[in-house]
């Protein structure tokens, strides 16, 4: 798809399980824009045991959202690699307003705005069945679940052979924290998106291919 005439930047938004990283991953594959994901960033930086991945274990043990302050230095960072330029798609970030506030203003500063902020609209039983069965992948994050997007060998990964492992907060006390979590701090987005113009809901209580036919005609209808 040919979205080269200005930068696209799109925020998926939807709580935890709604299936963001699984359309974003997808989505970047196609319009081939990075995707920027908050919460495998800090993954990667916990994996590496560095100063933010020991000062964001904590509250991601516990289901709550890493301070504003660090998390909005780190990803501002990554947008501001070279590859960023033409867009991305971000998935996990913005959580708050604050956060939402501090890209605004990045992107305002080199001329541009977001495009496209494409709500994930999944019920809250279905989304804590979504994060049950959830597996990874160590090696390549691809995302699977056991029965509605298994891998074809159980425990490894379709695209590179690697590990697959439950995250240790998709157990089901974190997953009630996370959802509380998402309805207190980050689902004014929703709000705060649809008043700038930009919001688009999609019912993401669907297959996974139906969800992305719709987002792709999202994207369609943002970039003309
Ligand atoms: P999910 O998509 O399942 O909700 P993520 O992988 O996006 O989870 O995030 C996992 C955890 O990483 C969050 O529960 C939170 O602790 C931390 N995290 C990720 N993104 C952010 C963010 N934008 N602000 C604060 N914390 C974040
Ligand atoms: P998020 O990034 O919003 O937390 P994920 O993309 O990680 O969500 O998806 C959560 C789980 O639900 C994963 O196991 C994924 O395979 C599965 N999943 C994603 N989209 C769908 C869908 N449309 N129908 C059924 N399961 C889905
Ligand atoms: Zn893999």
């Amino acid at each position: 798809m040919d979205t080269s005439s200005k930068p696209l930047f799109m925020i998926m938004l939807g709580a935890p399980g709604a299936g963001k990283g699984t359309q974003a991953r997808m989505l970047s594959e196609v319009l081939g824009l990075p995707q920027v994901s908050s919460g495998d960033i800090f993954r990667e930086n916990l994996r590496n045991a560095t100063p933010l991945g020991r000062l964001a274990k904590g509250y991601m043990d516990r289901g709550e959202l890493v301070p504003d302050d660090v998390t909005i230095d780190m990803v501002m960072d990554r947008l501001s690699c070279p590859d960023c330029a033409g867009g991305a798609v971000l998935d996990g970030f913005p959580r708050t307003l604050a956060q939402a506030d501090a890209l605004r203003q990045a992107l305002v500063a080199q001329d541009v705005r977001v495009s496209l902020a494409p709500l994930l609209e999944v019920s809250d039983d279905a989304v804590i069945g979504r994060l049950a069965g959830r597996r990874v992948c160590r090696d390549c994050q691809a995302m699977y679940h056991v029965v509605f997007s298994p891998p074809k060998v159980e425990g490894v990964c379709d695209k590179c052979g690697g590990q697959l492992y439950r995250r240790a907060d998709d157990e089901p006390d974190t997953v009630r924290n996370r959802l509380f979590v998402y309805y207190k701090q980050t689902a004014p987005l929703v709000g705060y998106y649809f008043a700038h113009g930009v919001l688009v809901t999609i019912d993401g209580d669907r297959p996974i291919a139906a969800v992305q036919a719709d987002l792709l005609s999202a994207v369609q209808a943002a970039s003309v």
